[in-house]
């Protein structure tokens, strides 16, 4: 599995996970919880809650 993030390998087994888990990338800490095992699905966990306003959803970078 790897990081959407950092593109790199995230650590952790595979089999050894369960829905609801969470797993933190080691390189760039962002946090991923586990929402499905077959297929593997993560959903990345945003920490900023409080921005909850709608700012637009397309963000150009
Ligand atoms: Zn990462």
């Amino acid at each position: 599995m790897i990081c959407p993030e950092c593109e790199s390998a995230l650590d952790f087994d595979e089999d050894e996970v369960e829905e609801g888990d969470v797993i933190v990338c080691d390189e760039c800490g962002t946090e991923y919880e586990i929402v499905a095992t077959d297929p593997l699905e993560l959903s990345k966990v945003e920490e900023d809650y409080e921005d909850e306003e709608e700012l637009g959803e397309e963000e150009e970078e």
